[in-house]
């Protein structure tokens, strides 16, 4: 009936949450290409992970392809920000393909990183989650060999090393901070000479949003992650919260939500990994004021401030 009262739900939603400064970037990449050059654009991989931006991204003129020879000789092709391996940009170049990487800088780094281990002797244990992208790109910047996986405290009592006085560790840059640094201590103690990043690899959009969600899970008795399955920070939040004791569901659009996870819920947690836009956010609180009575209230554990700059040929589009 019209006269009956919705019940009440709090949300609190964390910040920071959504879009980090590497994604960003990316969309602005490919929408920025689309303008100069004209559709179409060809983008090798999701440009981030999220079916929502490739969705909007689509609409204005970009295809997005898995492979290089999916793409056809003559239009530009735009590098995903999880980065590629070596043999993909130089594979373009052969083909004489106007390539532009939208690669995350902080993704980059640890591809320079690599690189300089390698050169100095070293073999690399690289913490990060088997056949995604970001690891496959960074396995990709090193002769085949130079390079083990780690993935859990488990495998570090398994690995076989070529020379365990001259190792170096890298992680990728969406993981779990408190499972990474788990691993890095037994790689650690197992290898007392390996050698690794000054600060971590782990990118300040990761564990920003692993803190934001940190601090609302406990006094939440829900939590919804807005993020898709192939979202590795996503996945990472959604954890970050179950071990605060917090049952969270990962959703991609409002759609998603199964009623029957709100019943006897009063207070829920809400946030986005670093690929979902705000919009999905909004859509999300919209569709539940149609059963609750809401109220919103943000809490923040950080400020984020990070730009970064374009690739060069860009920057005259985006003045
Ligand atoms: Fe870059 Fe971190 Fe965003 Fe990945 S999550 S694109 S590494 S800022």
């Amino acid at each position: 009936a019209e006269t009956e009262e919705k019940p009440p739900l709090e949300i609190v939603i964390a910040a920071p949450r959504g879009f980090c400064a590497g994604v960003d970037r990316a969309i602005d990449i490919v929408e920025l290409a689309i303008t100069k050059y004209g559709a179409p654009v060809y983008v090798r991989h999701e440009i981030v992970h999220n079916r929502y931006v490739v969705d909007s991204l689509k609409a204005k003129g970009a295809v997005f392809v898995e492979e290089l020879d999916e793409v056809p000789d003559g239009v530009p092709v735009v590098f995903s920000a999880h980065g590629v391996p070596k043999a993909v940009p130089h594979k373009a170049a052969e083909r004489g393909l106007n390539y532009l990487d939208a690669t995350c800088p902080l993704v980059s780094k640890v591809h320079r990183q690599a690189e300089r281990q390698v050169e100095a002797g070293r073999h690399i244990l690289f913490v990060g989650h088997e056949g995604h992208p970001e690891v496959i790109g960074t396995f990709g910047q090193v002769p085949e060999g130079e390079m083990t996986l780690v993935e859990t405290v488990e495998d570090v009592a398994s690995l076989t090393p070529p020379d365990s006085e001259n190792l170096a560790y890298l992680t990728q840059t969406t993981l779990s901070v408190d499972d990474t640094a788990e691993i890095i201590s037994a790689l650690k103690t197992r290898f007392p000479n390996i050698v690794g990043p000054k600060a971590e690899d782990i990118c300040y959009a990761t564990s920003n949003r692993q803190a934001a969600v940190k601090a609302i899970a406990a006094s939440c008795d829900a939590v919804f992650v807005i993020g898709a399955p192939n979202s590795s920070n996503s996945l990472r939040l959604v954890e970050v919260s179950e071990r605060e004791g917090t049952q969270a569901m990962l959703i991609q659009r409002a759609h998603d939500i199964d009623p029957r996870w709100l019943a006897n819920i009063t207070t829920l947690g809400l946030t986005a990994g670093a690929s979902a836009p705000e919009a999905l956010v909004r859509e999300v609180v919209d569709a539940l004021r149609e059963h609750f009575t809401i109220t919103e209230r943000m809490v923040k554990t950080a400020d984020e401030r990070i730009v970064f700059k374009l690739p060069r040929g860009l920057e005259d589009e985006a003045a």
